[in-house]
């Protein structure tokens, strides 16, 4: 089978042949149709010390898919052959205290397809039965292959009740994006996302009823007052990595705000935590998607009319992965997807 692999420890991914997994006796055989590529992906693609020292050579990467299963093993009883699917990418162990007690995504030895183990960008993919989520018909491959960074969008914006709340996003990537979009779903009332690549925030503008706000023009003291808020937002989603972005919503946030931090600053990064003690700040860090409970939120959503689907902006037949991954990493695209067959 056709796959994308790690092959060499320098720039690039390369196309390489190899055979079909055999699902295990609890695995399903997935043919991919569709795969979104992802932030982790292009780390991956550039070789940065991150992916030097995580992922091992030769790996087959990707981990965001859709397809169809084409194989069950032999103790898989309750999906069928047919059956079209998205699915978490973590793959849990069970001897964890976090596993035991049914919180799947806290588990310490969690491992990611793609980053870790045998990924998806691939004609075929093995993973575990357990990981599977089925899709119903309503959505399509393409959008079964970004559930899981709109999982990310959703885990962090369910983060907080966002009812008739003032939200404030910063880092109007992809994820950022779906997550204003979500917040608008759900009841919020101004969701402000900021960014400073123009581009993105045009992007933001079509996707989601939100305002955007270019942090390098503009002042967002100016955006709050013209908006008539009192104090400051409610709610924050840190969607960037940058510590001038969690700086600015630790002073845009009202006296017991709330911060979900999903963005991964490339290093350490001072903090002035008196401000955050003073402002009585609740923060959270959020990792991956809650297992399953975002998913069954985000299907349910979906299916009640929360719509994504303009946030993937390219898309490109598998062959033509390189041009893909230039777009990518050209920051000016949404998500871009690659089509198996
Ligand atoms: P992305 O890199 O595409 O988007 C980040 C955006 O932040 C960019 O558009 C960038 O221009 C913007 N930005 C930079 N400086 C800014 C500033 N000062 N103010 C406002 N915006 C600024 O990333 P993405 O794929 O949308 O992912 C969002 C973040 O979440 C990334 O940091 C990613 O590493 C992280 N992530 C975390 C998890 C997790 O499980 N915690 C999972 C996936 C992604
Ligand atoms: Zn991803």
């Amino acid at each position: 089978m056709k796959t994308l692999a790690k092959l060499h420890p320098e720039i690039g991914l390369w196309q390489d042949d190899r055979p079909i997994p055999e699902p295990g006796p609890d695995d399903v055989l997935i043919r991919v149709r569709k795969t979104g590529i992802c932030g982790t992906d292009i780390h991956i693609w550039n070789w940065d010390d991150w992916a030097a020292r995580t992922v091992p050579l030769g790996l087959v990467t990707g981990h965001e898919f859709a397809g169809e299963i084409v194989a069950l093993g032999a103790n898989v009883t309750d999906l069928a052959v047919g059956q079209r699917c998205s699915g978490e990418g973590h793959l849990i162990g069970r001897h964890s205290r976090q596993s035991r007690a049914g919180k799947f995504h806290l588990d310490p030895e969690t491992r990611g397809i793609g980053v870790n183990e045998p990924g998806a960008f691939a004609e075929y993919l093995r993973l575990p039965a357990f990981n599977v989520v089925p899709l119903p018909d309503s959505i399509p491959d393409e959008i079964g292959a970004i559930l899981d960074p709109l999982g990310n969008a959703v885990h962090t914006a369910l983060s907080f009740d966002l009812v008739g709340e003032d939200v404030l996003i910063t880092g109007a990537g992809p994820i950022g994006i779906m997550a204003g979009a979500v917040a608008r779903h759900v009841g919020a009332r101004h969701v402000v996302i900021t960014d400073i690549n123009p581009d993105r925030l045009a992007l933001a503008a079509e996707v989601a009823d939100v305002i955007p706000v270019n942090v390098a023009q503009e002042d967002l003291r100016a955006v709050m007052a013209r908006l008539k808020m009192q104090q400051g937002f409610d709610v924050g989603l840190e969607m960037s990595g940058n510590q001038q972005a969690l700086d600015q919503m630790v002073e845009s946030l009202v006296m017991g705000g709330k911060i979900a931090l999903l963005g991964i600053p490339p290093g350490k990064s001072p903090v002035d935590w008196s401000r955050i003690v003073f402002k009585a700040i609740t923060i959270k860090g959020v990792y991956g998607r809650e297992i399953f409970e975002t998913w069954y939120k985000m299907i349910a959503m979906l299916e009640n009319g929360l719509d994504v689907r303009r946030v993937i902006t390219h898309r490109f037949p598998a062959d033509r992965f390189a041009e893909a991954f230039e777009v990518m990493r050209s920051g000016k695209s949404g998500k871009v997807v690659l089509d198996w067959g």
